[in-house]
């Protein structure tokens, strides 16, 4: 299973250690084996075309 979210983060972006942890939280809770996680400060008008 795979998925992909957008994070909305305006303190700034997650480190690399931030993402490992939750990308190995959502393999192991949600046996998700394959995450892409885009991060997004939320400054602009931004719409998600799948919202
Ligand atoms: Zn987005």
């Amino acid at each position: 299973m795979a998925l992909t979210a957008h994070l909305v983060m305006p303190q700034g972006h997650a480190s690399d250690a931030d993402l490992d942890a939750m990308t190995e939280a959502l393999r192991t809770q949600f046996k998700i084996q394959h995450a892409t996680l885009q991060i997004e400060l939320g400054t602009t008008q931004h719409a998600c075309a799948l919202a």
